[in-house]
């Protein structure tokens, strides 16, 4: 039995939201990375914190979640950013480039419309920043139909703290074993 997702977002959590001066924390490194489709001359500015690297592999470590990026980066995820915290490739939600101009269109997270088939059935922690009333409604309906659900929802500004991942390793250490075998769901995440 697969153990549970982890859901990881990136902008907000791994990337604070800049302060007025447009830098991040002091706990964080500028990077200048090139996104998928972005011109090499014009590379963006984003700040990591060089000790989440090794905080995520503990968690990736003791096999209580299999982490999956869940972001805007999208593959990028996996090529730009996880690199530069020496994070091994991990795999993607394959988000599309909706035309939105808010993360909530339909007063929930966007992401949702997507993740939420993809999980099919499946046990889910979640990490993102932008969840509004209505997501966290859609984890306790999830949970009360025997699929685990748990949002984390870190400040954007400040992005991830180690509370943060002790909270999803609580989670998933008390998820009872009771997600019977996916085999012959057809889902994506049923069937990656
Ligand atoms: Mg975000």
């Amino acid at each position: 039995m697969r153990p549970p997702y982890l859901l990881l977002d990136i902008d907000g959590i791994l990337i604070p939201f800049p302060d007025a001066e447009g830098a991040g924390p002091a706990t964080h490194t500028r990077h200048d990375v090139v996104p998928t489709g972005r011109s090499a001359d014009d590379p963006v500015a984003i700040w990591l914190n060089p000790a989440h690297g090794p905080l995520l592999m503990h968690v990736i470590r003791t096999g209580l979640v299999t982490p999956v990026w869940c972001t805007s980066w999208r593959q990028d995820a996996s090529t730009l950013i996880g690199p530069l915290l020496s994070l091994p490739p991990l795999p993607h939600v394959d988000l599309p480039h909706p035309q939105i101009t808010t993360s909530h269109p339909n007063g929930y997270l966007w992401k949702r419309d997507h993740v939420d088939p993809w999980l099919c059935d499946a046990p889910v922690i979640w990490i993102d920043d932008d969840f509004t009333s209505l997501d966290h409604e859609w984890a306790r309906e999830r949970t009360a139909r025997g699929q685990a659900t748990a949002l984390v929802q870190p400040d954007p500004h400040v992005g991830l703290l180690a509370e943060h991942l002790v909270e999803v390793l609580a989670w998933a250490a008390l998820l009872p074993i009771a997600r019977a075998d996916a085999s012959g769901i057809s889902c994506e995440a049923g069937a990656a």
